[in-house]
């Protein structure tokens, strides 16, 4: 019997509600067992509830197979808010943060399919910075563990997606030491994949590959940082910010969601591009065809991905953002009846 996942649902602030309701709309239009947990969480929630995120989070995850979540706004300087983001990847060890890129014809500055894989947990974002006689210090930490873990992650991701070549991204010529261990422990993972080429690029060299010969390039695994800014780099070259989606791995589940933010200046208006949270729900079924031997749920994201590519290259239905007029559910809509007509 086909098996059941356990989907938990956070839909998250400003647009959130719109789009994570238009890829719901698209996911119960396909014939795969899933069911949906809400999971309350968020400013908006904690504006009625006095808590970022439910009490029970942690108890009720650990029934889940999968989280898809819209974007969560976190107030900038409201000290007794702490952002929910930070602490859902704490809390669910979530070390790798993939980005896919793929271009549009006709939207996007250069034709590639690259992918960013990211450690997530250490680098900067540790956040423990210091000031002492007018000079400011910020602790930057890479770990031999995390390291591995994203590398490996990053070799197995290339592997299951027909890549054929992992880019470690450092700069171990000034850190010799912080980015040279997350260099040398990149090439001793690679030799683990005998079958995937292992490169290493210079972070600035990077920077100027993408713009110049995107070609060139096919999964990328950096320091939390360098990815972070390459990502949005690589968002721009897409088209838009509403085009993209991520995902967040931990050793037992990942959260998927869109790269962009809460977008309040667009939101309850019903013209958000939602395909940025529809690549994440694919990239959902991907992770979780892949992790339990379900072809499925695989090919329904394949399917997915191809109704995108239709909706946005040869029917042009574009939502503002990209300079069109069409809404969040014509998009959703579309999707549908093209995936039903495949
Ligand atoms: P943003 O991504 O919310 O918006 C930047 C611009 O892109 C805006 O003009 C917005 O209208 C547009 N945009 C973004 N997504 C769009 C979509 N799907 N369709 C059409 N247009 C879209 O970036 P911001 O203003 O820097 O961030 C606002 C807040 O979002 C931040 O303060 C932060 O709290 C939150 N945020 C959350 C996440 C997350 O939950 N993962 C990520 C980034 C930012």
């Amino acid at each position: 019997m086909a098996k059941k996942y356990r989907i938990g649902v956070i839909e998250g602030d400003g647009i959130g509600p719109e789009i994570v309701s238009a890829t719901l709309h698209i996911l119960n239009h396909l014939p795969l067992d899933l069911e949906y947990i809400k999971i309350e969480a968020g400013y908006t929630y904690y504006k009625k509830s006095g808590r970022g995120i439910e009490e029970d989070f942690i108890d009720k995850v650990k029934e889940l197979d999968a989280i898809l979540k819209g974007p969560l706004y976190t107030p900038p300087g409201a000290i007794e808010f702490k952002s929910v983001n930070v602490l859902i990847r704490r809390e669910l060890d979530l070390y790798a943060n993939i980005r896919p890129f793929k271009s549009y014809r006709g939207i996007s500055l250069r034709n590639f399919n690259i992918v960013i894989v990211r450690e997530n947990l250490e680098d900067v974002y540790v956040g423990i910075e210091g000031e002492y006689n007018r000079t400011a210090i910020a602790l930057r930490i890479i770990s031999e563990r995390e390291t591995e873990r994203v590398a490996e992650y990053a070799f197995k991701y290339a592997e299951d997606h027909g890549f054929k070549k992992v880019t470690v991204v450092h700069k171990a010529n000034i850190l010799k030491i912080s980015d040279g261990l997350f260099r040398d422990v990149f090439f001793r993972v690679a030799k683990r994949y005998p079958n995937i080429v292992a490169d290493e690029i210079i972070v600035d060299t990077a920077a100027y590959t993408i713009v110049k010969n995107p070609e060139k390039i096919q999964v990328l695994v950096t320091p939390n940082l360098y990815g972070d800014i390459l990502a949005d780099l690589l968002a721009g070259m897409v088209g838009s910010l509403g085009l993209c989606g991520s995902a967040q791995i931990g050793e037992s589940i990942g959260v998927f969601e869109p790269v962009h933010g809460v977008a309040f200046d667009i939101a309850g208006k019903g013209i958000a591009n939602p395909i940025g949270e529809i690549l994440s729900a694919k990239m959902m079924l991907e992770y979780l065809g892949h992790k339990h031997g379900d072809q499925r749920l695989i090919l329904y994201a394949k399917k997915i991905d191809e109704a995108i590519n239709i909706v946005i290259e040869e029917k042009k239905l574009l939502t503002p953002d990209l300079g069109g007029s069409f809404k969040t559910m014509d998009i959703a809509n579309t999707i549908i009846d093209i995936i039903k007509s495949s």
